[in-house]
């Protein structure tokens, strides 16, 4: 989260803009909050660029509940073409199974997740009602630099993406897309907030089992108010769309984001001491996993980085080594004193 944010939420806690109320004392319904959230969706628009015929859904649920609600809006029941590329892809293409023929178009888990398949070779089904992919796989560091053309590669179905991950970090190519989704609370403000960004030609078609309020022709019609949405997250999300602007935007953010993560994967490369397992042409500019090649000195590496103020490195369970996530809340300053202290640490071993 942007410091500033933070400070901007705390000053307003107990009475936002005069009003006598906190934001959470505000009905859902109420001119108050109704403001809010319209500001925010108006900001967000703006930022990503995203086309009048796309709706703005905030809803609930995170990441993992879009990877059932999707295939309840939009499979039919039939099939769908997953591109594995890490441990998010496979844990969507996993709960799609649940509501339609699931087919593997891609996978690159025999590269233990450390490329991208050449959508060139991705074997794409004709009944597949939409194509899943994972535009920057959290974990494994795995991220799509270019989003895949669907009707250049012989098909129709609307692609989906799941951007929890670097939403806000870069622009989308909008006419590629069909649905994205994601969690605010990586690249975008607090946890509970969902955001689904969908084009309108893909409203209306959900199975009949499908929740009401995952609906997303329903979320659409009443304006993400048919059940409580999640106040305070839009609320603060709002704030962080806002601050994003006075950055000067996505692309400022996406400029800042590739200085970024050059500083970092430039030293990693450099080094004889650490590595990164990733193809060069798809490593995520947001999650940078690493490894020291002495795996021995990896709890002296925490100590010492926590020492220095610098957290939460280790790498996910299922991939090991270290992990640094550099959203874009994440200053130069940050990645700078990184590189420092992994240069430190490897003088100390010496
Ligand atoms: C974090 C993450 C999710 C899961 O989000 P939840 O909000 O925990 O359900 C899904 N996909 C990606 C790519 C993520 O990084």
């Amino acid at each position: 989260m942007p410091a500033e944010v933070l400070q901007e939420a705390a000053s307003e806690m107990l009475d936002w803009h005069g009003s006598g109320m906190s934001v959470m004392e505000m009905s859902h319904r109420g001119k108050e909050f109704m403001s809010i959230r319209d500001q925010a969706e108006a900001d967000l628009r703006e930022l990503l660029a995203i086309p009048e015929h796309f709706k703005v859904l905030f809803m609930q649920g995170g990441g993992l509940a879009e990877n059932a609600i999707v295939p309840l809006n939009l499979s039919r029941g039939a099939a769908a073409d997953f591109v594995v590329t890490g441990s998010w892809s496979k844990k969507s293409a996993a709960e799609a199974q649940k509501y339609c023929r699931v087919h593997e178009a891609a996978s690159n888990t025999s590269d233990n997740h450390t490329c991208l398949p050449d959508p060139g070779h991705w074997q794409l089904n004709s009944d597949a009602q939409y194509v899943h992919i994972c535009g920057n796989e959290t974990i494994n560091g795995v991220e799509f630099h270019e989003l895949p053309d669907l009707k250049s590669l012989g098909s129709d179905a609307p692609l989906v993406v799941d951007f929890s991950s670097h939403v806000a970090s870069r622009p989308v190519d909008w006419s590629r897309v069909g649905l994205a989704f994601g969690g605010a609370q990586k690249n975008l403000g607090p946890a509970g907030l969902t955001l689904v960004v969908v084009r309108e030609d893909l409203l209306g078609r959900s199975m009949s089992v499908c929740p009401s309020a995952f609906d997303y022709a329903t979320v659409a019609t009443h304006q993400s108010m048919y059940n409580t949405p999640p106040t305070y997250a839009i609320y603060v999300a709002g704030l962080t769309f806002q601050w994003l602007k006075r950055q000067g935007g996505v692309a400022e953010m996406e400029r800042r984001n590739v200085a970024k993560a050059a500083l970092l994967y430039g030293f990693i490369d450099g080094s004889d001491f650490y590595v990164n397992k990733v193809a060069k042409d798809c490593r995520s500019r947001m999650n940078v996993p690493f490894f020291l090649r002495d795996e021995t000195r990896n709890d002296a590496f925490l100590t010492g980085a926590k020492a220095r103020g610098l957290l939460q490195l280790k790498g996910h369970k299922s991939v090991g080594g270290m992990r640094a996530s550099i959203y874009n809340a994440m200053p130069m300053e940050g990645v700078q004193a990184l590189v420092d202290y992994m240069r430190d640490f490897e003088h100390s071993q010496a």
